[in-house]
Formats: structure tokens, C-alpha cells, sequence
């Protein structure tokens, strides 16, 4: 019986201990037949305490788009698409300072606007939206970005996924942001076999309740960051070992996952591997991070 090491993290509160589960092995295989089997109000159990740790993994997790109002929100969140949030935030601030109102967008000269996206990619279909956005708010929002969901997706370049973000983090109205981190740890967890994103914030939002959608996103966002990766996820580093029916899809050796783990804690860790310290355990991890944030 192979027995995993600590979680990285959450093993300031949480000892995850699962046994028999090796990668790709019988244990893994074990635990997918008995999820298979799972009923509702069991998978929706599982869901809400997957969520309480996330809380307590990421803590810190937000929406890391900077913005100050629901018009630079929806703008970051176009910017978004097929870049990064820091890429977003490292352009916007020029941007909030020369294009303030739904008219500045609306009226803005093209291929000043495409320069200034440039570094965020698609440039020239992002400028399309924007103009395009500004206009819209201009004619049937006079200007206002609205809180509602379906007159959201009526504008240019907002989709379901972005009227959420906008929704959840701009209006205070809970919304579940079905992105590609999203997608793969729902099925990683069995949650739901859905493919389709609408289908899948259908399948999802009664497992959670409703207040929670917002700060859900959020995490999952962050664990599929830092822990959760596409291709190998950090499983023997994992605090949701114990209720996730893919542990070992990714190495479940401790000391070989923490290193895929990425955020404060891995910081920490590359610190203390360069200077050499005997750090063994997450509890040291989590220790030289505090004192190194002190
Ligand atoms: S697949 Fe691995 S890393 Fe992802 S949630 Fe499950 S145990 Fe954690």
C-alpha cells in the first residue's frame, strides 16, 4: 500500500492521507468506479467540502484583473482572452487613463487603440470589441455598463464566461466562470461529465450554493493554477487527495509533486533549495514562507 505524503498547503490544517492510490494504478482505478456510483446528494457533499479546502488552500484567492469600475472590469476581462492577467494588467493602466467613458471607447482612433492592445495578442479583433462595446453602451445603456446577464452577452465581445466575471466581481452578483481551469477540474472531480460550459454552470451551480459561485470560481481558478495543471497535476501535493476520484493522474510522490506546485509556498521552497536547507516537510514549507513574508 502506497501511502502519499502530506499535502503542501493545506497541511498546516490537513493531513492527507489516501491509501492504495499509485499513478495511473488499481487504487485510482478503484476510486473512479466507486464516483461512478455516487449518488447526488453524496456528489453534492463531496462538492461543498472540495470548496471548504479550497478556501483554505487559497485564502488569497480573487480576481487578479485590476479594475476600479464594472466599464474597466469588462474591458480587463475582453483583454483577457488568449493572455494572461498580468499581461492585462501591465497594458490597462495606459489605457483606463486615456479611455475613461463608453464614448472614449466608442470613439477611439483604431490603430492607436491596436497599439496600445498589441502585447495582449488579437490586438486588432480586441480593438474591434472595444470600439464596438463602447458604442454599444453608448445607444442602448447610455454608457453604463448593465447588471444583467442577458443584456451583458448582447455586447461586443462578452460571452457568457466574461458577463460572469463582470457580474460576480463588478455587481456582487454571484456567477460560476466556466473557464478552461474550470472545466477540467469539474471532471477531474467527477462533478459533471458535461463538455459544454453552459451545461456544465448548470450541472455545477446546485452542488454549490449560490452566494459561493463568485469566490468558487476564484479558487478553482487558482488551484488549477497552482496545483491542478493540465498536464501534470501536483496529486501528492494535493489537499483534495482524499475527495478527488483523479488523484494520481499526476505524481503522487510528495516531494516530486510539491515541486510542480506553483505560488507563494513554491517560492518558499525554491528558496530554500537554493540556499540549501534541510526543508522536508510542508510544515517547514509553510513556515520559511511565513518568515520570508515577515
Ligand atoms: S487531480 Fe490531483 S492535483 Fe488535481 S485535484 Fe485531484 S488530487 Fe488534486
Amino acid at each position: 500500500m502506497t501511502m502519499p505524503s502530506p499535502s503542501f498547503s493545506a497541511a498546516r490544517r490537513t493531513l492527507v492521507i489516501v491509501a492504495g492510490a499509485g499513478v495511473g494504478g488499481a487504487g485510482a482505478a478503484a476510486r473512479r468506479r466507486k464516483i461512478t456510483a455516487e449518488t447526488s446528494l453524496s456528489r453534492t457533499r463531496r462538492a461543498r467540502r472540495i470548496n471548504a479546502e479550497l478556501a483554505v488552500i487559497h485564502p488569497d484567492a480573487h480576481c487578479e484583473l485590476d479594475f476600479r469600475t464594472p466599464l474597466e472590469l469588462t474591458v480587463a476581462t475582453i483583454l483577457s482572452a488568449q493572455t494572461t492577467d498580468k499581461m492585462v494588467n501591465s497594458v490597462t493602466p495606459t489605457l483606463f487613463v486615456k479611455y475613461r467613458t463608453a464614448s472614449d471607447y466608442a470613439g477611439a482612433d483604431v490603430s492607436e487603440m491596436e497599439g496600445l492592445l498589441k502585447p495582449t495578442g488579437f490586438f486588432r479583433a480586441k480593438t474591434k470589441s472595444l470600439i464596438g462595446l463602447g458604442q454599444a453602451l453608448v445607444e442602448r445603456f447610455d454608457g453604463e455598463v448593465p447588471g444583467r446577464l442577458a443584456d451583458l452577452v448582447t455586447l461586443p465581445g462578452i460571452g457568457r464566461k466574461t458577463a460572469n466575471v463582470v457580474l460576480g466581481n463588478a455587481f456582487g452578483v454571484p456567477g460560476l466562470t466556466v473557464d478552461t481551469h474550470f472545466q477540467r477540474l469539474v471532471r477531474r472531480w467527477a462533478w459533471t461529465q458535461e463538455a459544454d460550459p453552459v451545461k456544465i454552470e448548470s450541472a455545477v451551480g446546485p452542488l454549490i450554493p449560490r452566494k459561493e459561485w463568485t469566490i468558487l470560481s476564484h479558487r478553482m481558478i487558482f488551484h488549477g493554477r497552482r496545483v491542478c495543471h493540465a498536464r501534470r497535476p501536483a496529486c501528492g501535493a494535493c489537499a483534495l487527495a482524499s475527495w478527488c476520484p483523479s488523484y494520481g493522474d499526476g505524481p503522487v510522490d510528495f516531494e516530486v509533486a510539491a515541486r510542480l506546485v506553483k505560488g507563494p509556498d513554491a517560492a518558499a521552497r525554491e528558496r530554500a533549495d537554493a540556499l540549501r536547507l534541510p526543508v522536508r516537510t510542508s510544515e517547514e514549507i509553510a513556515d520559511l514562507a511565513r518568515k520570508q513574508s515577515a
